[in-house]
């Protein structure tokens, strides 16, 4: 008898089984809709203009390959938050954040919520809306959440179920946690509005339910950072809540592979801030010790100048008014070739 004989046959992530199909696929002529990478005119991957300004300089830099500390590249983690929060708002707050860098987005998620599972003070229960990205469950379920759903998108109207929202905020147990999209929300694009952010967040705080900010699109929702990072200043800003916000620079800077991420809390007091960074850091470094260094020189290099801030800037405004022009395209072919749409498939 193998000591593996129990191990169970889990079906791959979908997502990636059809990369690997489309990979696999000779057609000359072929589209993948899957994985959410960005493409350029040519069909090929993009390597931002401000990406290729910061690797040159950290290659000038004589890059040497020693471990970073164990809560991730020091500038990095500070950068972060203060891009989020604005640099205003980061001042006012800074001393109440804790905040260590994540293998990316998905990292991100994980780390914060293995140190959010540590804490009494939180309930064990985490809303994830449905739909939602299908990891989110995943992680939270591997990590012994008790993972319940709200409906989040009313199929019928193509909207945001506000009202199926607001209900599950109403009845919810203090103390329980919400995965909020930042922004782009991931499948269905719909976000709320601001007057219904403000809505949201006000009866969170009111009841005291815990926001777990998932910020995996900032500026590559809308091209604009003040836009895309309005509920979670509104919520730190406005509402002066505490908040879990797990950044990726995965699509912002197309560092998918490079895994590019900052997890943070924004806490009432810097004691519990210290504390809690001690949580994080304890974890990483019983994880993966410490994280990975290239990727995060390379987007700090980018936050902490201006200059190649801005250039970043353009690059976003570009991924986005292209993203759009796909969309657009896409739709209006869909609709000029609707009579070549099987009925019953144009209904589903
Ligand atoms: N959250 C959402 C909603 C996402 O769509 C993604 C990427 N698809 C992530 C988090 C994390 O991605 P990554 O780990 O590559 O940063």
């Amino acid at each position: 008898q193998s000591a593996f004989a129990t191990a169970l046959r889990i079906p791959k992530d979908a997502i990636f089984a059809l990369t690997a199909q489309y990979n696999a696929d000779p057609a000359s002529v072929k589209v993948n809709l899957g994985q959410g990478t960005y493409r350029d005119e040519a069909g090929q991957p993009w390597i931002l203009p401000s990406v290729v300004e910061a690797r040159r300089r950290v290659h000038c830099q004589k890059q040497n390959h020693e471990y970073l500390p164990i809560l991730g590249l020091p500038e990095f983690r500070k950068a972060v938050p203060k891009l989020v929060l604005g640099a205003r708002s980061f001042d006012r707050v800074s001393s109440q954040i804790a905040s260590c860098q994540s293998l990316s987005g998905t990292g991100g998620l994980h780390l914060a919520g293995a140190c959010i599972k540590r804490f009494s003070s939180l309930s064990p229960t985490i809303w994830i809306p449905e739909p939602t990205w299908s990891n989110h469950h995943l992680v939270f379920k591997t990590l012994g959440f008790q993972c319940r759903t709200f409906q989040y998108y009313d199929f019928e109207s193509k909207s945001l179920d506000m009202k199926s929202y607001i209900d599950m905020l109403m009845t919810a147990e203090p103390n329980s946690i919400v995965i909020l999209h930042a922004c782009a929300h991931n499948p269905t694009g719909c976000d709320p509005t601001k007057e219904q952010w403000q809505e949201i967040g006000n009866i969170m705080k009111r009841r005291q339910l815990f926001p777990f900010f998932d910020a995996a699109y900032l500026g590559f929702n809308s091209g604009d950072l003040d836009n895309d990072t309005y509920a979670i200043r509104y919520f730190v800003n406005e509402l002066d809540m505490e908040a879990a916000v797990s950044v990726s620079f995965a699509k912002n800077m197309g560092l998918y592979g490079e895994r590019v991420g900052c997890t943070f809390f924004v806490t009432h007091g810097s004691d519990v801030a210290g504390n809690t960074e001690s949580v994080l850091e304890q974890l990483q470094r019983s994880e993966v010790s410490n994280p990975p260094a290239y990727g995060a020189k390379i987007a700090s290099t980018i936050l902490d100048d201006e200059g190649l801030t801005s250039m970043w800037k353009k690059d976003l405004a570009t991924m986005c008014s292209r993203i759009e022009g796909m969309r657009q395209a896409l739709y209006d072919a869909l609709l000029a070739n609707s009579q070549l749409i099987p009925r019953q498939a144009a209904h589903n």
